[in-house]
């Protein structure tokens, strides 16, 4: 059993995260446009007929500006939990909106997706494990402390997008606001390189094929900086850094030795309100 992931945009610009397998695949996210995110994928040679489903991490605009048009046009169902829904404020009229628990197994297709609560400024925030078989990826951003849910899950992983979204010393010395480099170190902001690092370092498995360095600031952060402060640390893992700007190459995630259980659950529709729509943290 395989999975094929990549990044379509990682960033406070917009995120979007593909994971599939050879049938069936969910986005995490829909952070770009329905133009940008038909073209990446156009790039890659994936197709929008694999995609079943789009599950929202939290209302932040960065990961949910797209879903309106995407899911209407292609009749996606959205798994948003009923916190997130009513604070984000968007067109949610004419989709199907299903809600999510923490822990809840969701089947789609051969694909389980299973959600965990985070810490995070928003209202409801998750990441989530989508697996196929034994195969598991994680998408962990926007994170403020790397808790025991996330140290839980990320040993199990495969693969995993990670965020280290800034640098210590680029925040401490640049030029955002006191109060902004107080949230985003606060607990409920994002994880720094080196809360990223030493997650990587003391609880990677030895089975982690890739690690895909996710929501890099663009203020407080430089790629080639994170490359190699993984790079020195990767032991047999590849790393990766997301762009701001474009999707990375599809990366095939496998483990030998895959036993497979399906797990069928029922989901209950929630229904869409709207509210002001919720800025992103950079
Ligand atoms: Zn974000
Ligand atoms: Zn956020």
């Amino acid at each position: 059993m395989q999975l094929f992931i990549t990044s379509l945009n990682s960033g406070s610009n917009g995120n979007c995260y593909y994971v599939g397998n050879d049938r069936e695949a969910i986005l995490v996210d829909a952070g770009i446009s329905c133009r940008e995110t038909e073209k990446r994928m156009k790039r890659l040679g994936l197709s929008m007929g694999k995609v079943k489903a789009i599950f929202i991490s939290h209302e932040h605009s960065d990961h949910i500006r797209g879903i309106a048009v995407l899911a209407k046009k292609y009749q996606l169902p959205v798994f948003i939990t009923p916190a997130t829904l009513r604070n984000a404020g968007l067109g949610f009229t004419g989709l199907q909106v299903i809600s999510f628990q923490a822990e809840e197994v969701i089947s789609i297709g051969k694909l389980t997706v299973t959600a965990f609560a985070k810490q995070h400024d928003a209202a409801d925030p998750h990441s989530f494990v989508v697996a196929c078989g034994d195969v598991k990826v994680g998408v962990f951003t926007d994170i403020g402390v790397p808790c025991a849910n996330l140290i839980h899950h990320f040993q199990q992983c495969h693969a995993a997008f990670l965020e280290a979204n800034y640098d210590d010393d680029m925040l401490d010395q640049g030029n955002y606001p006191f109060y902004l480099k107080r949230r985003i170190r606060g607990g409920k902001g994002h994880l720094s390189n080196k809360q990223a690092l030493e997650l990587f370092t003391a609880c990677k498995p030895s089975f982690m094929s890739h690690v895909l360095l996710a929501h890099l600031s663009k203020n407080n952060n430089c790629p080639k900086l994170v490359q190699e402060l993984f790079d020195a640390h990767a032991g047999g893992t590849e790393v990766v850094v997301a762009s701001r700007f474009e999707e990375t190459p599809v990366y095939t995630i496998s483990h030998t030795g895959y036993r497979y259980e399906s797990i069928s659950i029922n989901h209950k529709p929630v229904v869409a309100t709207s509210a002001p729509l919720q800025l992103s943290l950079f």
